[in-house]
Parts: C-alpha cells; structure tokens; sequence
C-alpha cells in the first residue's frame, strides 16, 4: 500500500511544476535538453545534514531505538524538495551512544535503515551517511565540530565543498562545516536557541527555523536550474524507487 502511494505521489512530481514558491520551472526530468558540462547547475547540489534536531527530534537520554525516532515537522518535505531540486543528501552525525555502550551499531544501523526508507517512501533519496560512534573524550577525527565526516563523504562522492553546504542545530555542525570549507546553515528547531554564543562564535551562513525552510532557501538560490538525469538514476537507484519512475 506504502509503495503505491509513495509510486503515485513520484509520478505526480514529476508531472507537475515545481512546487518550490515562486519557482516557474518544470521539475528537472522535465528538461531532456539538459547540457550535462553546465558547471554552474551542480556547483549548489551537495548538502551535509546533521540528524538529531534537523531531522527527528533530540532526545537527552539519545535515540536509541525506532520508536524513539520522531521525525520534526516539515524534515520529510524538506528532504523531499531536495530531492527534486538535485541536492545529493548526506547525512553526518554524532553518535557517542555508540561507545557509551547505549546502543549497538547494528541497532542504530536499523535506525537508518528505516529513516531512509521512509524517506525514500516520502520522494527523498539519502546519497550517504556516515556516523561517529565516538565519545569527546576519545578525541577523534570524525566527530563534530571536527570535519572528518565530511571529508569522507566527499572523498568517495567527489564533492565540491567549497559548494556544499552543512545544515546542524548547533554550533558543532556549523564548526564542522567550516572546517570543511563549506557553507553552512543552522536550525533553530533543534538545541540551539538564537541566543547562544556558540552561534556568534561560528556564524553561519544562513539561520533558517527548520529544515524545511531551509531547504526552500537552499532551492530558491539554486535557481531551479535541472541536474543531470543520470545522475538522479545512478543515486535513486540505490535505494527502493521504483525503477519505472526514472526511465524515460
Ligand atoms: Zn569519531
């Protein structure tokens, strides 16, 4: 039943216009003339998100089983409208609740599995996800507001960081982002209130209140310009899309 719901809302995207506000364009798979060379088309595609108060919400006590993941208002619509604007989607995220011995790899690794699909369910393709399972104390290269992270995941996706952005609700995700030259937006739908030094201490590029919001700024300066058809194939199909939605 998900599937053919989730089938049909695909198939509707991509007939219809652009459902960014004031964007007139066509979806991209609209545009068959698309010039693969046109630099200036990928340059905004990358984007790193945090998890925990950018996607579902924090928890003190850690997220350590499904039914502890609570998605935020708007964070699937927003994944969503990246999606159909070309951003490849990469998630970064902390996880000392790992080696604080509160959940297990295997466990939080059926966490992911299910928010991807759901997001995958939802029109949203997530490209990559790395998480650290470190606690601050083992000082590793990997967790924020060090950029380790990143710079894997760009590595193996050959992103342009300097053109990606990084979306946190704290200043450890922003830090981290700056540490791997990219730009950076904080949420405030998370544990960071406007007010908190940390946020003059890493200013960020943009403050958007959710992910929402920030993917509808992040969409409305990539111009709505289309991305490369093969592109969208190569990614969607590593998830459970169905295959007939991509093929022309
Ligand atoms: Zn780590």
């Amino acid at each position: 039943m998900r599937a053919t719901v989730a089938r049909s809302i695909r198939i509707e995207s991509i007939r219809s216009p652009c459902s960014q506000v004031g964007c007139l364009r066509l979806r991209p798979r609209l545009n068959d003339r698309y010039d693969m060379n046109h630099q200036s088309s990928t340059r905004w595609r990358n984007v790193f998100l945090d998890r925990d108060g950018v996607i579902n919400e924090n928890r003190v006590d850690h997220v350590k089983t499904w039914a502890e993941f609570h998605w935020l208002p708007g964070a699937l619509e927003g994944l969503r409208l990246l999606t159909e604007h070309g951003f490849r989607i990469f998630i970064v995220t902390n996880q000392a609740a790992v080696n604080r011995g509160l959940i297990t790899r295997s466990d939080l690794t059926e966490i992911h599995r299910r928010m991807i699909t759901v997001a995958a369910a939802h029109g949203a393709t997530i490209a990559g996800l790395r998480f650290c399972p470190h606690r601050p104390d083992e000082a590793c290269g990997c967790r924020k507001p060090q950029p380790g992270m990143l710079l894997d995941l760009a590595r193996e996706h050959q992103v342009d960081l300097a053109a990606a952005y990084m979306i946190g609700d704290a200043p450890s995700d922003i830090a981290a982002g700056q540490a791997a030259g990219c730009r950076t937006i904080l949420v405030l739908s998370g544990r960071t209130p406007l007010d908190h030094p940390g946020v003059q201490e890493h200013p960020p590029t943009h403050i958007a209140a959710n992910l929402l919001d920030a993917a509808r700024w992040l969409c409305a300066r990539a111009a709505c310009v289309p991305f490369p058809a093969e592109q969208q194939k190569r990614d969607s199909y590593t998830l459970d899309h169905p295959a007939p939605v991509y093929s022309k």
